[in-house]
């Protein structure tokens, strides 16, 4: 197994609250970000990859929120949108629909065409650098996680104290855990299922107990664990907490 994704596999299960999994996502983000702002933009290798593939609107956003190597990401713009011209401009050009005259008729092959260049916008703006190598890291990440579940005894406690494994990484622990053997399967997705319906019978119970403090007889009542539970349960349903912090909610009201 490989020991270069034990260490933060490790680390992110030894830091509490939350999901784990979550934490090892943003951490491998960062270096990425960190990756693609450095004197990597510069190399050749790299510029032929975003040259191609620009970055999603979430990573483009994250890229333009960092001070850093401005120039660079200038740089990266201007081949990548001259790349984009290139492919798209031609197409787009010949797929503009002739007009029907009396002695042409009409050809339906024009919706075609549009339909195709269409196509090639949405898989070029689809197509993320960042995106690709996290969805790398993280296979690697949950196979190693399931690995030492079953091989290491003090991360297997660490696994079964996690605060929470969010919803989408649940999904993502429950496709590596059909690789495994049926035995092993079986102790993995027990602690799994175990984890992830405390989980749900504490956020249910939680968010209740925010809405009862609605009512004016509980005015004077502490809020106890409840008063983050919306955060908390948006983050257990998709993971992505870009907006789901608790400053969030409390610059609103
Ligand atoms: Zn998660
Ligand atoms: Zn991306």
């Amino acid at each position: 197994m490989e020991k270069i994704y034990m260490i933060p596999v490790n680390d992110a299960y030894n830091e509490e609250g939350g999901c784990p999994i979550c934490r090892l996502r943003d951490k491998s983000e960062m270096n990425y970000l960190e990756y693609y702002l450095g004197p990597s933009l510069m190399e050749p290798d790299t510029r032929k990859i975003t040259n191609k593939t620009g970055f999603c609107p979430v990573h483009m956003g994250k890229l333009n929120q960092s001070v850093t190597n401005r120039l660079g990401l200038g740089l990266m713009m201007h081949t990548h949108l001259k790349d984009f011209n290139d492919d798209l401009n031609p197409k787009m050009k010949s797929a503009i629909p002739a007009k029907a005259g009396l002695l042409k008729g009409r050809n339906s092959d024009y919706k075609q065409k549009l339909n195709a260049v269409a196509d090639l916008i949405d898989k070029r703006t689809g197509t993320c650098p960042i995106c690709d190598n996290m969805n790398e890291a993280m296979g690697h990440y949950v196979e190693v996680i399931c690995w030492m579940f079953s091989h290491d005894k003090d991360f297997k406690e660490k696994f079964l104290r996690a605060e929470c494994h969010c919803l989408p990484h649940t999904a993502l622990l429950l496709r590596q855990a059909s690789k495994l053997s049926q035995n092993e399967a079986s102790d993995f997705v027990e602690a799994l299922y175990t984890n992830n319906s405390q989980t749900f019978d504490s956020l249910i119970s939680d968010v209740e107990y925010f809405t009862l403090k609605f009512d004016y007889r509980n005015t004077d009542k502490p809020w106890g664990t409840s008063k983050n539970s919306i955060q908390r349960s948006m983050r257990f349903l998709s993971s992505d907490g870009r907006d789901f912090d608790e400053q969030q909610s409390k610059k609103q009201s």
